[in-house]
């Protein structure tokens, strides 16, 4: 077998993507990551990290340096701005993994690509992206210091991500489609708290969405609806920041490993086997993902440990998920 093939390939750097080449690389195996952008995925773009066990409080690009660090500095290589177009599995069992114009070969893969932001699909979205509507307030909040934003969404990004905002804006107004919030309680009740303050410069509109954003080339107000009434109104605004959820970065992957509809990859979810023999998922993209940072960690060193029972025996990918896996070598 060539020197060039390495012995796994994992796509995307993300936490998933990390802690399998942190794994790997222990084991003395040759790895190399592929990464679109930068390593991180999306918590690069997180200032407040307090539920990864173990860590009181970090932010995001302290401990994607530091996961970077460890992988690398057990043997791991990283190539940045190297995006997968396409895999296909070889005729001899390996995968060949095609960035840009380069290709690269693998006996094994671990997908771990994440998932990217939702949009809204309204009309202005697209069109003040980067003048006024965003999807990221760590990033882009210090460019609406002492403005008036809106921010949209229920769940746990939104909610942070407004807490963060009222740090820069002169008034932030959160919308979101319900009347009650998809977050985990503590921090809806870190929300509502904030926005009870007096002279908060938080406000909270339930059962709103917005259906335009308007502006001149930037953001000047979004029309809002409530759900309930159908009553609607301009409001005027300098900033759009949209926190609505995440989709899973598997454009790429249609017609090599079995998606979902809505693109997630399907695997079992105990050993994180694709359809494709010696090629694994982890984090966000997959199946029954719960999208914590943790939860990807973890997926990505079960990814990991579970290669090895593929390199001892590819014929043990059609086995079926047991009570305790026969330990092969660790
Ligand atoms: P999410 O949990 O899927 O929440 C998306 C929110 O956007 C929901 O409130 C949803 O409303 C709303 N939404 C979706 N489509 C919409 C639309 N077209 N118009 C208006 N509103 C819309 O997404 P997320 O907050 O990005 O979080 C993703 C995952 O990462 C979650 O599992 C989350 O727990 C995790 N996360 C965890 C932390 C943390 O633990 N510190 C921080 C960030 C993210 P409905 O509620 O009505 O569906």
């Amino acid at each position: 077998m060539s020197e060039s093939v390495y012995d796994v390939i994992i796509v995307g750097a993300g936490p998933a993507g990390l802690a399998a080449a942190l794994y790997t690389a222990r084991d003395r195996l040759n790895n190399l990551i592929l990464e679109k952008f930068m390593p991180g995925g999306q918590i690069i773009n997180t200032d407040r990290i307090e539920n990864y066990p173990g860590i009181e409080r970090i932010d995001g690009p302290a401990l994607v340096e530091s996961m970077q660090k460890q992988a690398e500095n057990f043997g791991t290589q990283l190539k940045t701005g190297c995006e997968v177009t396409k895999l296909e599995k070889l005729q001899d069992g390996n995968i060949a993994v095609s960035c840009d114009q380069v290709e690269f070969t693998a006996k094994a893969v671990i997908l771990a690509p994440g998932s990217s932001y939702r949009k809204l699909g309204i009309t202005g979205e697209e069109e003040f992206r980067g003048s006024g509507v965003s999807y990221c307030g760590t990033c882009d909040a210090p460019f609406f210091k002492d403005k008036q934003v809106v921010s949209v969404g229920g769940g746990n990004t939104a909610v942070e991500e407004t807490l963060h905002l009222t740090k820069y804006a002169s008034k932030v107004t959160l919308i979101h489609r319900r009347d009650e919030f998809r977050a985990t309680k503590v921090l809806a009740e870190e929300l509502k708290q904030k926005a009870n303050e007096p002279n908060s410069n938080l406000a909270i509109k339930y059962s709103t969405v917005a259906t335009v954003i308007q502006g001149n080339g930037k953001v000047q107000s979004v029309k809002l609806k409530n759900v309930k009434t159908n009553q609607q109104e301009d409001y005027p605004c300098d900033g759009v920041f949209i926190f609505v959820g995440m989709v899973p970065n598997t454009d790429f992957l249609k017609g090599f490993v079995q998606l979902t509809d809505r693109g997630f990859i399907k695997c079992d979810c105990a050993y994180l086997r694709t359809n494709v023999p010696g090629v694994f998922v982890a984090g966000d993209c997959r199946i029954g993902a719960v999208m914590q940072l943790a939860t990807a960690v973890a997926d990505g060193i079960v990814a990991a440990m579970i290669l090895k029972e593929y390199f001892r025996d590819p014929a043990w990918w059609n086995e079926p998920v047991r009570d305790l896996l026969t330990p092969g070598g660790w």
